[in-house]
């Protein structure tokens, strides 16, 4: 068996045009829809990741607001600097790019941004209403792992989902949204100290890999016909890899989530959902008051 290659960069196009159809509607409306950004420090990575978020709103025609502040900045400069986002109109959304400098508290920073601008679904508030199964603004990386599965039919009801990480960032959420009533998976959430990691690996229909060590997963851990889907992002001296050994599982899997090219760009692609979902929510809010 070869497994058919489940292409986050084809679903992530198609949401782009949708948000650009969005993006459309709203401005012929007179709403604005704005993604701001706040880099703190010097950190290569950060400063890529950043830059293609302003690349992907630019592409939808989504204003984006970039804010850089220097790694010396301290902790009340952060929060400033989101207060005033917090405060224009213009800006229905940011994101402030983790990890911060040494020093800083990231997710004190996260929860400073207000909840009705949280581009990125990682505000406390956003995460309770996930668990109460209520609407709002999704974790990217998971929300996005659902866009995949829905686009390829991949059922979910009544199969076991294995979750491999338990991070606020991707695998909580993602156990969370495999589980929720109308997505009806079953899910098992592993982590480092899970014994017979393979054995439980291998019960899985779906298993979602979100652990960060570069191959890891080989075909020992799947199940003949699974759906495997690779979080890991993994940079080695052969370039980016995931957790998944990829060749290997290929052959064993049904299907297989590519890196790069998998979650990544869903990932990317669920921050302009999210932030369109935001500027609507606005408007709505202003024309309720
Ligand atoms: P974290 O480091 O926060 O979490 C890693 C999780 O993996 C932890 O829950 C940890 O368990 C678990 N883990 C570590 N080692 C093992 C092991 N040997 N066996 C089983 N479980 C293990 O990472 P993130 O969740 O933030 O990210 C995970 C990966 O996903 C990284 O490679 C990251 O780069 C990538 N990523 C990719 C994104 C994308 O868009 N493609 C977006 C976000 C992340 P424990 O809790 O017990 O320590």
């Amino acid at each position: 068996m070869t497994a058919e290659i489940l292409s986050g960069k084809t679903v992530a196009q198609v949401v782009r045009q949708q948000v650009a159809a969005d993006v459309a509607g709203l401005a012929t409306d007179g709403i604005p829809v704005g993604l701001a950004t706040v880099l703190v420090g010097d950190d290569p990575a950060s400063h890529v990741y950043v830059s293609y978020k302003h690349k992907d709103a630019q592409s939808v025609g989504i204003e984006s607001i970039d804010i850089q502040l220097p790694a010396h900045a301290s902790q009340a400069e952060v929060y400033g600097a989101i207060d005033e986002l917090n405060a224009r109109s213009d800006v229905s959304g940011m994101i402030v790019q983790l990890p911060l400098p040494e020093g800083l508290d990231g997710e004190a920073a996260v929860e400073r941004v207000h909840p009705d601008k949280d581009a990125d679904g990682l505000h406390p508030f956003n995460l309770g209403r996930m668990l109460l199964g209520r609407p709002g603004p999704l974790p990217a990386t998971p929300s996005g792992i659902m866009r995949i599965l829905g686009h390829y039919d991949i059922e979910t009801a009544g199969k076991t989902a294995v979750v491999v990480g338990r991070s606020f960032l991707v695998g909580k959420p993602m156990a969370l949204l495999l589980g929720a009533k109308g997505v009806d998976a079953t899910v098992v959430q592993a982590h480092s100290r899970t014994p017979d990691l393979a054995e439980v690996c291998r019960t899985a229909d779906i298993l979602i890999t979100a652990v960060g060590r570069p191959r890891m997963f080989t075909a020992e851990y799947v199940k003949p016909g699974a759906v495997v889907i690779d979080v890991g992002t993994n940079r080695t001296d052969e370039g980016l890899v995931g957790d998944v050994a990829f060749d290997d599982v290929v052959e064993v899997a049904s299907a297989i989530t590519p890196v790069p090219g998998g979650v990544g760009p869903m990932t990317r692609a669920s921050l302009l959902t999210n932030t369109v979902m935001l500027a609507r929510a606005a408007q709505a809010s202003t024309t309720d008051s």
